[in-house]
Order: C-alpha cells, then sequence, then structure tokens
C-alpha cells in the first residue's frame, strides 16, 4: 500500500511539473549487441528513458497500424527502404523538421518524414574460381547471357531486391528493368531461396558462380571466427557494381516519428541524438553498415577490408517511391 502511494504522489508530481514526457517509447526493428551503450548514452545525456519494444519488421509496423491513434510508439526504426515507404504510405509516420538532422544527414538519405542513420550496399559476390570478375562489374551484367546458370539472389518479392528495383527503375526506366528483371531470371542457377548469407554459401560451394548480397552479411561472415566461414570467405570475390556509371546502390536504416507520438519533443531529440558521431558509430557498426554523417569513421576490419567505393547518390526517397512498382516489374519477369 506504501509503495502504491509512493507511486501516485510521483505521478501527480510529474504530471503537475510536466515531467511526464521523460521517456521514449522505441518501436524497434534492430537488434545488435551495441545497442545497450546506444540507448544509455541517450539517456544519460538528456534523463530520457528509453521504452524499447522489439519485434520482426514487418510484424511491428503492423503493430503501430493496430495500435491506431492509441499507439504508444514514438520511434519507429527498421531497415531498408521499401519497408520505410510502406510504413509511411500507411500513414505511420508524421513530418519533422529538425536543423540538426537536416545538417548532419546528407539530403538524398532522407525524406519529409524519415531519415536515414546508416548505410548498406548491395554488392555482388562471385566464385573467385569460377567467375572472372571482368564479366560481373554492374547490375546490368547479371542480366547478360554470358552469365546463364550461374545467378543465385532471393525473392524478387524481398524488400531488398524491391529498394534495388526501385533504383534501377529511376536510372534505366521501367521497361528496361523488367528486360533487365527477364535477363536476370533467364540466368538463374536454381528457385530463389534463403536469405543473403544463403546465396553467399551458395556461391562459395560452387552451386552458383554469382550473387547479390547486401554487404554486412559478407562483413558478418568476414568477421566469423568458424572454420566453415572463412573457408567460404577465401572463395569469394567482391566487385562494387556500377562503378562507372551511376555507382553501387545503397539502401539504409531509417527512422521517423509516429503519427501519434505521445512524446513527440523527445522523439525528436532522440533522431537528433542518432545523427551524433558517437551514436553513429554505434549504430552504424553494430550491423556492420557504415555512417551516414560525413567524416564519421567506424573502426571495422571488415569493411575497412571492403575499402571504398563510388554509392548511387540517388534520393533514397524516390528509389521507395519506385519499389512498389519494382514489385509488379520483377512479377511479370517472373522473380518469385
Ligand atoms: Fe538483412
Amino acid at each position: 500500500m506504501k509503495t502504491l502511494a509512493l507511486t501516485l504522489t510521483a505521478a501527480l508530481f510529474s504530471v503537475a511539473f510536466g515531467a511526464q514526457a521523460q521517456v521514449l517509447n522505441l518501436y524497434s526493428a534492430r537488434h545488435y549487441q551495441t545497442d545497450e551503450a546506444l540507448y544509455a548514452e541517450f539517456t544519460q545525456q538528456t534523463g530520457i528513458k528509453i521504452n524499447r519494444i522489439e519485434g520482426k519488421e514487418d510484424e511491428l509496423l503492423e503493430r503501430i497500424k493496430n495500435e491506431g491513434a492509441s499507439s504508444p510508439a514514438d520511434v519507429f526504426i527498421t531497415v531498408d527502404a521499401s519497408r520505410l515507404e510502406i510504413a509511411d504510405k500507411v500513414g505511420v509516420f508524421q513530418p519533422f523538421d529538425s536543423k540538426l538532422v537536416a545538417e548532419r544527414v546528407p539530403a538524398h538519405l532522407r525524406t519529409p518524414t524519415w531519415v536515414a542513420f546508416s548505410t548498406r550496399a548491395r554488392v555482388i559476390v562471385y566464385n573467385k574460381v569460377t567467375v572472372k570478375p571482368a564479366l560481373v562489374q554492374s547490375y546490368e551484367d547479371l542480366a547478360k547471357p554470358a552469365l546463364k546458370g550461374q545467378v543465385c539472389v532471393r525473392s524478387g518479392a524481398h524488400p531488398y531486391n524491391l529498394s534495388l528495383g526501385g533504383a534501377l527503375i529511376s536510372h534505366l526506366g521501367e521497361a528496361k528493368t523488367e528486360e533487365w528483371a527477364r535477363g536476370l531470371v533467364a540466368n538463374f542457377a536454381r528457385s530463389p531461396k534463403g536469405g543473403d548469407t544463403d546465396q553467399l554459401r551458395a556461391v562459395a560451394a560452387g552451386e552458383c558462380g554469382v550473387a547479390l548480397s547486401n554487404s554486412y552479411y559478407l562483413a558478418r561472415l568476414m568477421r566469423s571466427t568458424k572454420p566453415e566461414d572463412q573457408q567460404a570467405v577465401r572463395l569469394l570475390g567482391v566487385v562494387w557494381p556500377n562503378q562507372a556509371s551511376w555507382g553501387t546502390h545503397i539502401n539504409v536504416s531509417g527512422a521517423g516519428i509516429a503519427k501519434h507520438a505521445p512524446n513527440r519533443a523527445a522523439a525528436v531529440k532522440f533522431l537528433e541524438y542518432l545523427t551524433t558521431d558517437s551514436a553513429q558509430r554505434y549504430f552504424a557498426d553494430g550491423n556492420n553498415e557504415w555512417p551516414v554523417v560525413k567524416g564519421v569513421k567506424v573502426k571495422n576490419p571488415a569493411l575497412d577490408a571492403l575499402g571504398d567505393f563510388k554509392a548511387d547518390e540517388l534520393s533514397i526517397g524516390q528509389l521507395a517511391n519506385n519499389s512498389v512498382l519494382a514489385q509488379k516489374v520483377f512479377d511479370r519477369a517472373g522473380w518469385r
């Protein structure tokens, strides 16, 4: 009883002094070891406690949608531009303005409703024994007859491929992207199955000659101490696609403020905090990604080994917007 009385007093106290905003409800589909330090630092700097609601990307989105106007969500963090686009389309976010975020995050990596905090590249990986790298220098190359029966890739319905499709539509147009997808399907070594890591293993095993993968899966394999992973990595070559044209397609982790955020001011503070140098390092390195803020370097042996590349500077909002059309294009091309 005494505890209850104390709790009530504390609650009244915080209402009276407007201190009830000292909490942030974070719906996050990202959960890495470095997150603890990332959130602890925010609380230390601002006094705002973070309440984490974690789940799989699509489940969290469903949850916010179902909660509607009574959702406690303040910030929604997820991975992949096409997923952020879907969230935006169903009205999960509200617009926000922050001078600090605008200064720190390059314009092509934000939209009026969500902002990217780290980037990952969609790279071409080939078997060093069976494939000559000269054959696989661009995404377009993967659709050429020279690679018949050699290509392994996950489903065309997966967000990572839809975002790539969205970028290709921006650069090549819808018709050429469909032609590309048909060529890609014609080159399949097997029907799409598994995730990116499964494609990497299949290339190492010689089941296919070449695959598409997000860079962090490769980095994860490079940092693995398991002998079978190290052996696989020895057999894999990596290409930054399209260095001679528009640059390698990059995707993002990103976040926005929830439409019905009960703690909006704390949400803005949190997004601003994510652009600080130290948060950028935690956030990006937690999944072997790159910071979005210029000049912030991560100490990551796998990323160092992969080196620098020219990244596509297409607006992330534009490619996300095209990802819906990309699904139709891939369906027509038979990329299941
Ligand atoms: Fe992933």
